[in-house]
């Protein structure tokens, strides 16, 4: 099971899906991770990112610009 309280994600939510309410969509989730990212996860080409990886985190961390939303590289 993963673990939701912690910051650090080991997941490139490669397989994020729409999450829509009212035939909008207001979110996506990820169901490696379930985590929810931000809808403009979906149609972001994650061009400009940030490396966000904090000390001692095991995997790379990486924060895009254009959706906000953060990822692991891995994967
Ligand atoms: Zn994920
Ligand atoms: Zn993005």
């Amino acid at each position: 099971m993963p673990d939701r309280g912690r910051m650090t994600v080991a997941c490139s939510h490669h397989r994020a899906v729409p999450v829509e309410s009212g035939g909008a969509v207001v979110a996506a989730l990820c169901p490696d991770c379930d985590q929810q990212l931000p809808a403009e996860w979906l149609t972001c080409s994650h061009i400009a990112t940030v490396d966000v990886t904090g000390l001692g985190q095991r995997h790379a961390q990486r924060r895009c610009l254009g959706c906000g939303a953060q990822y692991s590289e891995r994967g």
